[in-house]
């Protein structure tokens, strides 16, 4: 009996000591799902963006997050897709299943603005109006911004828009993230055509200087929304405090189901 019991005390030690090992070789590894967005890229087709000599916004799209995903890719953790890599047409829809299919934690989508008028300059963020998603996707929007102002551009701010319906977002990128339950923002870096905004773009003879700090910019910003580390850049936002706001009842909607548009799931 005695003896038996040694045995299972020794059995006992060994078992909690593989546990207490197992624990500490298997902890949870923090991973994130970013999918990137280079909007448009129609090429030959009508979806190919502002275009103001010398600037063309399929291409600086494409260009930007490219270079943020070589720098997303220094963090630790993190796997990071794009919608698109080359200037080929690409639905919205299209765009946001692909999100969906590979799990995406985040649906960043980079555009560049025009107006037309060239009157307006800085950059925006647009978000889902839908209530849940505004709050899920409000601290990327916000801290984009933040960043963005950091290289001189004014901050027009966070803004939604809905359609005509009243109901779901205008952006399809966005009315369907939601519906997927996708949090997403659409970042507008700054305007092709006004001339505040073009100077900047214009510090160098090519858009590589202007593209290469907007992606460092974005790619501080996701990082810091979703507490990524990297001991590559030896930079640590995992404590990184988020801004949380009271959600402004006057722009967002109630969350819209696809069962609530007849659209299945
Ligand atoms: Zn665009």
């Amino acid at each position: 009996m005695r003896k038996h019991s040694i045995r299972f005390c020794r059995l006992s030690a060994a078992l909690i000591c593989s546990v207490f090992l197992c624990l500490a070789v298997s902890s949870p590894v923090f991973a994130a799902v970013i999918v990137l967005d280079p909007g448009h890229g129609g090429n030959l087709t009508e979806d190919i963006g502002a275009v103001y000599p010398p600037f063309s916004e399929q291409d600086m799209d494409l260009f930007t997050a490219q270079l943020l995903k070589a720098e997303l890719e220094l963090y630790d953790g993190v796997t990071v897709y794009l919608t698109r890599t080359a200037n080929t047409p690409v639905t919205l829809q299209q765009r946001v299943d692909f999100a969906k299919s590979v799990g995406a934690d985040f649906l960043y989508s980079v555009h560049y603005n025009a107006t037309g008028s060239h009157t307006y300059h800085g950059s925006e963020v647009y978000i889902s109006a839908q209530k849940s998603m505004y709050e899920r996707s409000f601290p990327m929007a916000w801290n984009s911004l933040q960043e963005l102002a950091a290289l001189g551009m004014h901050p027009k701010g966070v803004r939604v828009r809905l359609g005509k319906s009243g109901v779901t977002d205008y952006y399809g990128i966005l009315r369907i993230a939601s519906l997927y339950g996708i949090p997403a923002a659409i970042v507008e870096h700054c305007y092709l055509d006004n001339p505040t905004d073009r100077a900047f773009l214009l510090k160098e003879p090519s858009p590589v200087f202007a593209c290469t700090a907007f992606a460092h910019a974005d790619a501080t910003a996701i990082a810091k929304t979703l507490h990524l580390k990297s001991r590559a850049l030896g930079v640590d936002y995992s404590a990184h405090p988020n801004m949380q706001i009271s959600v402004p009842v006057s722009i967002v909607t109630i969350d819209i189901t696809p069962e609530m548009l007849g659209a299945g799931s």
